[in-house]
């Protein structure tokens, strides 16, 4: 176990896998500076480099885990502001492939704010730390390497709007958090190392999001709707709950299929999905914002596992390695578990000249599961393009029956809600057991007699 110090630590980025990151590293480091291009307010808000934050984001399961963790309290901190922290599986209702999942209790827990709400909360924590300082807004503007470009040995920022010089600052480790417009591939290619290689897979999404009141009567009996798109269809909407009795409802298209951003048009998006639950709420309630665009082309996965050279004190974690199609609900929590395996290795390693090699194969793990969900959901659309994951079809044939048997079997219903919170692997849904439900549930359904399913997992109660 390490527990001598190093004297300084730059994260490039103050956005969610930045904070983390900051707080992860506060640990090992005597000082850490967290250098974010937008100016910075002690309140919740979206800034200019993050455009995404105005749209629905959910913290899954596996991430708010983490982030318990790194901020004990923090449950209570974000629900006082008005975050809905709870069970999942007992509060989403979600409509996919022609049918509702059923709710059922689950051991899992959830947050459910918006973007920058949850970003502030953890932003204030990672503050009051007492090594710990944000520069913002500023930039890096490149690294610092030794002479033969073998370590980077720290960052040369530039003050935005301030007429101060540009300023180099040491670092013992810089960690590249700026998000898809990482300039880490650049530099890689500046100092001789070339480029590690890309996945890409192409989902051109466009989501388009809108505020409106909420009002307890709005829906008594659960707290979340889902109506995620059934390929071939494309369109699909969720209504989230987030703080100051608002709703957050965000429509989104793929492949060319785009939401409408006027009013009416907005609506008529909605009312057209394959069940109403959604339209006749936000039909009656009141807006609160305009209706906000948003275009993701691809998923995009930087495969630094695979470099055989990299330079010594530089790590590239969250959006900037590997960012997935939002439906997903992904990004968030792929950073924190990032975040935790660095702490790990800064725990049992320290910051050697070789922890790259492992924090990136740790992370490729990591990242393995969010991408093998994404990705293999998408391929069910015959339009993305890209490197398809092996078995992606027949898999996705094999969990179209599990949506089916999750409108009776909470059990199935459980298992699946683990792998989308990123609490358990894919391959756990090929377990006898699970191959049996489904095989069950099949065999029910050609006999005509609906699968009385034994629930290891409590039916939800409904109030
Ligand atoms: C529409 C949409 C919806 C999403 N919904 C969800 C969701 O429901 N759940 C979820 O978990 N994830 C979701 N995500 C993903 C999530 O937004 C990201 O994974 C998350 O923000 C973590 O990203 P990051 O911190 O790595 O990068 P970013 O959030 O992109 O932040 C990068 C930061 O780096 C700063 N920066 C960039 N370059 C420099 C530089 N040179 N110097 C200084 N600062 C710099 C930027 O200003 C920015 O603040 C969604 C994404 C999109 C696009």
């Amino acid at each position: 176990m390490k527990t001598d110090k190093q004297p300084h630590a730059i994260v490039i980025g103050g956005s969610m896998a930045g904070l983390l990151t900051a707080r992860v590293l506060s640990d090992y480091f005597e000082r850490v500076t967290i250098v974010e291009r937008d100016p910075v307010q002690d309140q919740p808000e979206s800034r200019k480099g993050q455009p995404q934050t105005r749209h629905l984001h959910a913290l899954l399961s596996a991430g708010y885990e983490i982030v318990s963790t790194l901020f004990p309290g923090i449950e209570e901190e974000l629900a006082a502001g008005g975050a809905i922290v709870g069970d999942p599986g007992a509060t989403a209702r979600w409509y996919q492939f022609g049918g509702w999942k059923k709710p059922f209790d689950s051991n899992m827990r959830g947050c459910l704010s918006s973007r920058p709400y949850l970003e502030w909360q953890v932003r204030r924590r990672v503050l009051a730390l007492p090594n710990m300082r944000l520069l913002a807004p500023c930039e890096v503007k490149t690294l610092l390497t030794n002479e033969d470009d073998s370590r980077v040995v720290g960052a040369e920022i530039v003050h935005r709007g301030d007429g101060r010089e540009a300023e180099n600052l040491a670092a013992d480790l810089v960690v590249d958090c700026a998000g898809r417009g990482s300039a880490t591939p650049k530099w890689l290619d500046e100092w001789g190392y070339g480029r590690a290689p890309e996945s890409r897979v192409k989902v051109n999404f466009a989501y388009s999001t809108r505020i409106y009141r909420r009002k307890p009567t709005d829906l008594p009996d659960a707290k979340t709707i889902m109506i995620a798109p059934t390929p071939p269809a494309k369109s699909g909407t969720f209504l989230f709950p987030i703080e100051g009795d608002r709703w957050i409802v965000t429509s989104g298209g793929m492949h060319g299929v785009e939401p409408p951003t006027d009013e009416a048009g907005f609506l008529e998006y909605i009312r057209n999905l394959p069940v109403s639950d959604i339209y006749n709420i936000i039909s009656r309630a009141e807006p609160l914002s305009d209706i906000t665009p948003h275009k993701f082309p691809f998923s995009l996965r930087r495969h630094y596992e695979k470099m055989k050279r990299f330079p010594a004190g530089l790590l590239v974690l969250g959006d900037a390695a590997a960012s997935f199609n939002p439906i997903y609900g992904q990004g968030m929590s792929a950073a924190a578990m990032q975040a935790a395996a660095l702490q790990k290795l800064l725990q049992k390693q320290g910051n050697t000249p070789t922890l790259w090699r492992s924090f990136f194969k740790q992370a490729a793990k990591i990242v393995d599961m969010p991408w093998q969900i994404a990705v293999g959901e998408d391929f069910r659309w015959a339009e993305t393009e890209g490197p398809k994951p092996p078995g992606a079809d027949l898999i996705n044939r094999y969990t179209a029956y599990l949506h089916r048997v999750m409108e009776e079997d909470v059990v199935v219903g459980e298992q699946f809600l683990r792998v989308v919170h990123l609490m358990a692997a894919p391959p756990s849904l090929m377990s006898p057991r699970m191959l049996w439900r489904a095989w069950r549930w099949k065999r029910q359904q050609g006999k005509g007699t609906a699968v009385s399913a034994q629930p290891a997992a409590k039916p939800v109660r409904q109030n």
